[in-house]
């Protein structure tokens, strides 16, 4: 199952985020990716679980950097065949922040979205928005 997701999380201090450098983190974020290839989306999910556990240390995108040391809040998810990760980064109406975060391929500014206010239906709408009906799956519980 191929498809987008974007996962939601709360990340404080400055961290190395690969090529892009150090940079400060405060707040909370939301993280738009896709995940095209053959191990599909569940597979994507559960390595940024896995790194975001620290079972696993292989970091590869932006975001990889990011997962240790932060508080996951929750993911969402939702299966398309199309490229539609671009539209849920304009459909979910938050402000990008950090210029070039996981937007290496396209000519966004930023995968990452700075959240003011978390609401779970925003992101859902987001991904409605771009013709996707999500899951919601939320680890941490504090809305
Ligand atoms: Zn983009």
């Amino acid at each position: 199952m191929k498809g987008i997701y974007s996962l939601i999380f709360d990340c404080k201090g400055k961290i190395e985020v690969g090529s892009l450098g150090e940079k400060r983190f405060e707040g909370t974020y939301c993280y738009i990716g896709s995940a095209r290839g053959s191990g599909g989306i569940k597979s994507r999910l559960g390595r940024h679980i896995d790194l975001y556990k620290k079972k696993r240390d292989v970091r590869h995108w932006h975001i990889d950097y990011v997962l240790p040391n932060s508080q996951l809040i929750g993911y969402c998810f939702g299966q398309t065949e199309k490229d539609k990760e671009c539209c849920l980064r304009r459909s979910i109406s938050y402000d990008m922040t950090i210029k070039g975060f996981g937007s290496s391929d396209c000519n966004c500014s930023s995968h990452l979205l700075k959240i003011n206010y978390f609401k779970k239906e925003k992101i859902i709408k987001g991904f409605r928005k771009c013709e996707i009906n999500p899951k919601f799956e939320r680890i941490k519980d504090d809305e």
